[in-house]
């Protein structure tokens, strides 16, 4: 529903388990969330015809290649296909296996020409088939190819149960068959329409180096829930400084020496690993709680964070947007699972403006802010949370939102409630 939402490809290694390609984009009013699952297949008889429908394939998308690299102008699938249909149905392709080779090609050779690259030169036996060319079953975990010259080759697929019951309910519509080192693998696109609930309540998430905050309002501005999350910046960072210690006793040759360079990648993926863990968790327990309170989670959009340079630059130095990201995907994976909106504002001014008046807020001791002109004083944090969730009703009045201003704490309400080691500061305000 909102233009702002993530529509960016994400290639991560998900739950350090398998390879999954996760994406969002926007049909119309909707929401589409699309995975790839990547399992192992295993041929049922002989796989020579599999084999040479790979080489066949890669050696077509190489022939497209080469006689499209010298064409400038733009090339349209009208006229990929004027070019190359019957040419590719003569090598005994289907149809849509032509299709598919062409438009593979066109893809290959602009991204090499988007990197100011070579020519490409394809070794590795890899196909993109469309749903036309092939029949998935998951019930008996089977699939079934069809090559060219219309052979067929069935294969086995080799997952847990658990990894294909969620998708059950989704639709696929392609596929990538891979043969590398003597073992095939197929990647499995699968899509599914995300329809929010009609939210009952608006859930606004800060980022901070030091912690996540939570703040869930209910539509005419009552604070039901607080809750805040410390990261694990001080761990973090405890890794970094190691590593540009070493970097820095070794200025030079540290890229060179087995043992130096080992230490590095050591605690790099510490970091990496402490980090995915704590987006885990952190978007799990965001998705679950959202979901209690019927949520539309809201998100500071953070490209215009980047912009607006509103954080602290410490905090950018130290851990940077990369941090973030994670946190984020994992909320809007986890969200996306449980079918709840997320939705992300512009973060300007969400820690410097009085929610109350519209002025500026100073800095008044550890973690607070006052507002010189109405005086106004809150926790830093849970400011910032009023501030997102105003942006949010600002915007998005048509649900019955009234635009109420949520009730601010009082200027000489005591923000301890968010200070000192309590990780859970749940009030309820009457
Ligand atoms: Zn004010």
């Amino acid at each position: 529903m909102s233009p702002t939402l993530n529509t960016d490809k994400t290639l991560i290694n998900f739950e350090n388990k398998d390879t999954i390609l996760v994406s969002y984009s926007m049909r119309g009013e909707e929401l589409v969330v699309n995975e790839a699952l990547k399992v192992r297949a295993l041929p049922e008889g002989s796989y020579d015809k599999l084999l040479e429908f790979l080489r066949l394939y890669r050696d077509a998308v190489q022939i497209v290649v080469d006689r499209i690299w010298g064409i400038d102008e733009k090339l349209s699938w009208k006229k990929l296909h004027r070019l190359f249909y019957s040419d590719l149905i003569s090598m005994s392709f289907r149809a849509h296996h032509a299709k598919e080779i062409y438009i593979n090609a066109k893809n290959l050779m602009e991204s090499a020409r988007g990197n100011g690259g070579r020519k490409p030169v394809l070794r590795k036996l890899s196909a993109r088939i469309d749903k036309y060319d092939y029949k998935l079953d998951l019930d008996n975990m089977t699939l079934t190819l069809k090559l060219h010259n219309d052979y067929e080759a069935r294969l086995k697929l080799i997952a847990s149960r658990e990894r294909i019951e969620k998708f059950r309910s989704w639709s696929n519509y392609e596929l990538v068959v891979k043969y590398e080192e003597g073992v095939f693998w197929v990647s499995i696109y699968f899509k599914r329409a995300v329809r929010p609930l009609e939210p009952r309540t608006v859930m606004a998430i800060d980022l901070n180096f030091g912690n996540v905050t939570l703040a869930v309002y209910t539509l005419d501005g009552r604070r039901v829930r607080l809750k805040r999350f410390n990261t694990p910046h001080k761990k973090i960072l405890t890794h970094k400084i190691w590593i540009e210690r070493i970097q820095r006793k070794y200025p030079k040759s540290w890229r060179f020496i087995k043992g130096v360079r080992k230490a590095i990648e050591r605690h790099g993926k510490r970091i990496k690993n402490i980090s995915w863990d704590y987006a885990h968790k952190t978007g799990n327990t965001i998705a679950k709680l959202a979901l209690k309170h019927n949520s539309v989670i809201i998100l500071e959009d953070l490209e215009k964070l980047r912009e607006n340079n509103k954080k602290d630059k410490e905090f950018n130095k130290k851990l940077g947007l990369w941090f973030y990201r994670r946190i984020q995907f994992c909320v809007e994976y986890e969200a996306g699972e449980r079918d709840l909106e997320v939705v992300k504002v512009n973060p300007r001014g969400t820690s410097s403006k009085c929610p109350r008046c519209g002025g500026r807020l100073v800095g008044d001791g550890y973690r607070v802010l006052r507002c010189r002109k109405c005086g106004f004083i809150g926790d830093r944090d849970v400011t910032a949370t009023i501030n997102i969730y105003k942006k949010y009703v600002s915007k998005h009045s048509r649900c019955g939102v009234s635009g109420v201003a949520p009730n601010a704490p009082k200027p000489d309400e005591n923000p301890s409630g968010m200070q000192g080691n309590k990780n859970e500061a749940m009030t309820t305000e009457s």
